[in-house]
């Protein structure tokens, strides 16, 4: 079907739908029905058994299940099975991780697909872009993904970026007649949207006329390149370290192994014990394990509200330095209500909280209304350049767009305006709002035909190009005096942290062209909106926080210098001597210049998009390690270029949240806190568990290579090594991944994203507890070996088991770097778990008879397990006093 050359009305007759209305319930049901969900197919996904199976491409298990089926073969039946089960039993819970970890991610994208505007049964409804179908009528404004190829019936200022298509960067101009050519391409068929195409600028209509597999996009989804799994710094960082603690364990093991058949151990013997050492010792699941507690992580950052899209930003989150937020709508509510008026030199104050459409107009403390001059058609301006919808939602008032549109209607709802007459007033040219140009204009027709243009924006943009203005006596040349009493007038409102809006006009000659460059010039000043946009509460905690936490909170804005600072005073962000820079002055800014201002300055007000990457760069250029917000389209590259780009759920585009690391789901700066406090103690509980696997790891080898040196038989055997390695250093390990953070990680500068796995004391935390768990093994092997040389299953049953108490009491030191005592024991319910657990199962495999030849163990009396506790704990409580 060639829809490029229909008219909308063939469009609609074709696909059974009015433009007006869009489909109904019903209609959607049975399309999707038979068309399927709008979506691209999925790539092939790795099938579950092979991932089963990677679990044992490990090149030491491989080892270890070859000596194992040897041991077989010579007739070694129990330790052969014994090995197996517990190599499988690993295997299992490697694959279950993985599983895991994989689900989570798969809900992070679910969460983050991107959604649609579309009208079914006359109502404007936001749904995943998933739900469209064939006939659908579509809404698209900057900054979105097109969700399905449309044929477009709407375009004002419609921009759209397909070089995902077509290799062509430079935006095309979308427009709405039929093309009567024939074999149009894809890149000429300007009244056509291509889906994940994307909106560069205004907003635009379509109807949907294939989805899914069914659009120009999904002929050639088979051709794109399948994303590879990207690893995180701090997962290239213990990769790289596992291939040194590789060749560090087995020459450690190999020494052991030496040593034991020069000391007159069978080869044998000491073959197996060696693979089964060096199987527990490397720690060739650490990254895997990393993987899981990032992902655990990301899965508690989307119950406050902050979703990860990439998993490396839990780590980057730990070492932000600043934190660079928009004004509107992250540090305050949103939610603009106009306050103040200026008209005929007048300042009118309106009443009324919110959104809710009752308040009155006061004059010199007197009530107003229709009858003061020009007030209704200011508001009716007002109504008519405007792209918000003011809706009753259980039973409240609601904005459905932008929140200063919304303002101004509920303003003009005050003084009894309803909605616009369509009849009277048709829209016949709209130029939208956006960051850059601070202003948006309409093109009016009215019932007598005639035609007039109404633009409303920032005030300091707009009074240069009015050489008019009204008051109670009608319509004057703007004088200079004047000039300055309007500025005078904004002045004053924007020190009382009001958002301010001009409101202007321009009547239109008839049959004048219309130019977008000539129609906001020459205009005629109506007056000014004061609005108040009030801070949300949380977020001056929220900035003192971060100041503790060492992270320098900077406010970006496109509204005015005064109304920035009066608010950021508010929020005690800016301190007595600190710096607002503007716009136009960052543009006269050399890059030195600005680098030597940036540390003290603390608000950007009157900003366009494009300033926010000179900041960014600054910021970086200073070493800083910069979170950055952003909405619109155009915050996109300035994300981008920061380390931490920070996406808005609500109000925010797809492309900027498609380029951010983290989302908001609420908008609310808080939540930035909340995300980099949870990534500061992802990090340190994966710390946490580094140190305890590699301290248990150091451990079990030093017992064995001390019990070679001294010429004494195996204190563990193979069985012993693989259970410890399996029981003891997993379920305690993934429990310390889900530490509460310790109250101290938001009172201590950011991390240095340089630092090493090692730094900050870990190194040799993990050499000092690690040789001494070796040691008191020894210890207890020792003692009881020397008594009773005839029993070396007694001694090794103690050896085990004090190996086993020794790593099961170091975890608890390992949940604070301030030592054993500094936490109470019980707070992390999961770690308690896992070392009961833990215990029982060592019970039970020294307890249980059927077991006890299989783990080469005896029952131990009740004294015995006295004096293990009381040398198990030596590692651990010996630091613990220290202070
Ligand atoms: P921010 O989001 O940081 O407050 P914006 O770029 O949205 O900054 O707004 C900058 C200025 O543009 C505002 O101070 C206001 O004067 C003007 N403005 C904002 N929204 C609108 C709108 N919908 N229509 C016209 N002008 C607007
Ligand atoms: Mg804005």
């Amino acid at each position: 079907m060639k829809w490029y050359q229909l008219d909308v009305e063939k469009v609609e007759q074709k696909l059974h739908v009015s433009a007006a209305k869009g489909l109904t319930e019903k209609q959607v049901q049975e399309r999707r029905k038979k068309f399927g969900w709008n979506i691209l197919e999925a790539q092939k996904q790795t099938p579950r058994w092979l991932i089963f199976l990677k679990q044992f491409q490990d090149f030491m298990v491989i080892v270890l299940l070859a000596a194992t089926l040897i041991a077989g073969l010579l007739g070694e039946y129990i330790d052969a099975i014994a090995i197996m089960i517990i190599v499988f039993v690993n295997g299992f819970i490697g694959y279950f991780q993985e599983q895991k970890a994989e689900k989570s991610l798969e809900k992070l994208k679910e969460l983050s697909a991107p959604l649609a505007t579309v009208l079914r049964d006359g109502k404007w409804e936001k749904i995943s872009s998933r739900e469209v179908v064939v006939g659908d009528v579509i809404r698209v404004k900057s900054g979105d993904r097109v969700p399905a190829d449309m044929r477009i019936i709407q375009s004002n200022s419609l921009e759209m970026e397909e070089s995902a298509l077509t290799g062509e960067s430079l935006p095309v101009m979308k427009q709405t007649r039929a093309i009567t050519r024939d074999g149009v391409q894809a890149q000429d068929q300007v009244n056509m949207g291509f889906m994940g195409t994307l909106v560069t600028r205004g907003t635009g209509v379509g109807i949907a006329v294939g989805t899914g597999m069914n659009t120009v996009m999904g002929q050639i989804a088979s051709l794109m390149t399948t994303t590879k799994k990207v690893t995180t710094p701090l997962e290239r960082k213990l990769a790289e370290l596992g291939k040194i603690l590789i060749v560090v364990a087995v020459l450690l093991t190999a020494l052991v192994v030496v040593l034991g058949v020069i000391q007159g151990n069978p080869l044998y013997d000491m073959f197996l014990a060696g693979v089964s050492l060096a199987v527990a010792a490397i720690p060739e699941g650490l990254p895997a394990i990393v993987t899981v507690a990032l992902s655990l992580g990301v899965q508690r950052m989307i119950k406050k509200k902050a979703i990860v899209r990439k998993l490396s930003a839990v780590e980057t989150l730990g070492t932000a330095s600043v934190i660079c937020s928009d004004k509107t709508g992250t540090m305050t509510e949103n939610q603009m209500t106009v306050k103040q008026l200026y008209l005929n030199g007048q300042h009118l104050y309106v009443t009324g909280d919110g959104y809710q459409i009752h308040g009155d107009f006061f004059i010199d403390g007197k009530k107003t209304d229709r009858r003061f001059p020009n007030l209704e058609s200011m508001l009716l301006y007002g109504m008519l350049c405007n792209n918000a919808n003011l809706m009753i939602k259980k039973g409240k008032y609601v904005i459905d767009g932008d929140p200063t549109d919304g303002a101004i209607l509920v303003a003009a709802r005050k003084l009894g305006l309803k909605a616009i007459d369509r009849e009277k007033f048709c829209i016949v040219k709209e130029l939208p709002f956006d960051s850059g140009r601070k202003r948006m204009s309409v093109v009016v027709e009215d019932e007598n035909r005639m035609r007039f243009v109404i633009t409303k924006g920032a005030p300091d943009v707009l009074i240069p190009r009015c050489n008019y203005y009204v008051d109670a006596h009608g319509r004057k040349v703007l004088q200079d005096g004047k000039r300055k009493e309007l500025e005078q007038a904004v002045l004053s409102m924007t020190k009382k942290a009001l958002r301010t809006i001009a409101i202007c006009m321009r009547p239109l000659k008839k049959d004048e062209p219309l130019e977008n460059a000539f129609l906001e010039k020459d205009l005629t000043f109506i007056g000014l909106y004061g609005m108040i946009d009030p801070p949300r509460k949380e977020v001056r905690a929220a900035i003192e926080e971060c100041r503790r936490a060492g992270i320098k909170t900077v406010m970006i804005t496109g509204d005015h210098v005064h109304t920035a600072r009066a608010i950021a005073k508010q929020l005690h962000l800016l301190p007595e001597d600190g710096l607002v820079l503007e716009g136009h002055q960052l543009d006269r800014m050399t890059k030195d210049e600005l680098e030597k201002s940036i540390d003290d300055t603390f608000v950007f007000a009157r900003v366009t998009p494009e300033h926010k990457l000179k900041i960014v760069q600054a910021f970086q250029s200073k070493g800083h390690i910069v979170a950055m917000t952003g909405d619109g389209v155009n915050d996109a590259p300035a994300i981008k270029a920061s380390d931490i780009g920070i996406g808005m759920g609500i109000n925010g585009t797809d492309v900027t949240k498609e380029a951010s690391s983290l989302v908001l789901m609420d908008d609310n700066f808080a939540t930035i806190k909340a995300a980099i406090q949870e990534g500061r103690n992802i990090y340190e509980n994966i710390r946490k568990f580094i140190r305890y696997i590699l301290a248990s790891n150091v451990g079990e080898i030093l017992v064995m290579l001390f019990a070679m040196i001294l010429a004494l038989p195996l204190p563990l055997v193979p069985v012993q090594i693989l259970w410890v390695n399996l029981v003891t250093d997993g379920l305690p390990a993934m429990a310390l991944g889900l530490e509460k953070p310790e109250g101290d990680v938001m009172n201590r500068p950011p991390r240095d994203p340089k630092e090493g796995v090692f730094a900050r004391g870990l190194g040799s935390k993990i050499i000092s507890r690690g040789i001494l768990i070796g040691l008191v093994t020894l210890f207890a092997f020792l003692a009881a070996y020397q008594n009773n040389p005839e029993n070396l299953v007694y001694a090794q049953t103690m050896a085990f088991s004090t190996l086993v108490m020794a790593q099961l009491i170091h975890v608890f030191d390992c949940r604070s770097e301030k030592g054993i005592f500094s936490r109470n024991p019980f707070e992390n319910i999961y770690l308690v778990m896992a070392v009961i657990i833990s215990i029982l199962l060592l019970l039970i495999v020294i307890y249980w008879k059927p077991l006890q030849p299989i783990f080469h163990t005896i029952s131990l009396p009740i004294w015995d397990w006295l004096f293990i506790l009381a040398i198990s704990a030596i590692p651990s409580v010996l630091f613990g006093f220290k202070k």
